[in-house]
This record gives structure tokens, sequence and C-alpha cells, in this order.
């Protein structure tokens, strides 16, 4: 990764495991993936291959394409 201080606020970046929440259509999916973390405001980069990946579960979602993802729940709406 190319920082290791953070582009917004320039605080300490460190890499951690964050849960990440994607939409498609109306589906979601939730995955872990590392991240690079400013310690100070909190602002998360992710590595190229990340938002690839991120890109492709989108579009599995929003195309319904849904074989390789495994329901864990449902989602709800609050009127
Ligand atoms: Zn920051």
């Amino acid at each position: 990764m190319p920082f290791t201080h953070c582009p917004t606020c320039g605080g300490e970046m460190v890499t951690k495991e964050v849960e990440k929440l994607l939409r498609g259509g109306v589906h979601a999916a939730v995955l872990h993936v590392d991240a690079e973390v400013c310690l100070r405001c909190g602002e998360r980069l992710y590595s190229m291959e990340t938002v690839r990946r991120f890109e492709q579960i989108r579009g599995k979602l929003a195309c319904e394409d849904l074989d390789d993802l495994q329901p864990i729940g449902r989602t709800f709406r609050v009127a």
C-alpha cells in the first residue's frame, strides 16, 4: 500500500480487517477484507484488487448471479 499516512487528515494508517457491506440491485453482501484504516479519522483505503472484488460482487448482486454467495439472513427496510 502506498499510504502510510491518511490523505484526508494526515493520521497514521494501520492495516486492519474490516467488514464491508456491498449493495447491488435489491441485494446486499457482507465481506471481510483488509483495509488501511486511519487511526485518527477512520478513513478506509482499499487495494486495487479489493476494489475490483467489490465491483465484481456488486455486479453479481445486481444481475442476481447469486450462486457463489451464501445467504446469511434477511435484510429489512424500516418504514
Ligand atoms: Zn485520517
